[in-house]
């Protein structure tokens, strides 16, 4: 259960993948596989959700950057 079959690109065939020692902190989510062959890796989950960092970015930014639609104006600015 721990080998799951996945096509590697780099053997060109179905190959067993293994989960490698993962230095990012992941635990068991981690989506990092390595090919037990040729040892290429890939990832799980290819969705935009499923990566860490992408949400966590725009989360980040969302308080401080975007206070309304239309954005600071110019104009006032500038009368200023
Ligand atoms: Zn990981
Ligand atoms: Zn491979």
């Amino acid at each position: 259960m721990s080998h799951p079959v996945l096509f590697c690109s780099d053997c060109g065939d179905d190959r067993p993948f293994e989960r490698p020692p993962c230095s990012d902190g992941h635990g068991v989510e981690c989506p990092e596989l390595a090919c037990t062959v040729c040892g290429s890796a890939i990832l799980l989950g290819t969705d935009p959700p499923a990566l860490p960092a992408t949400p966590v970015v725009s989360a980040a930014r969302a308080p401080a950057g975007a206070p309304s639609p239309h954005g600071p104006d110019p104009a006032r600015h500038r009368a200023a």
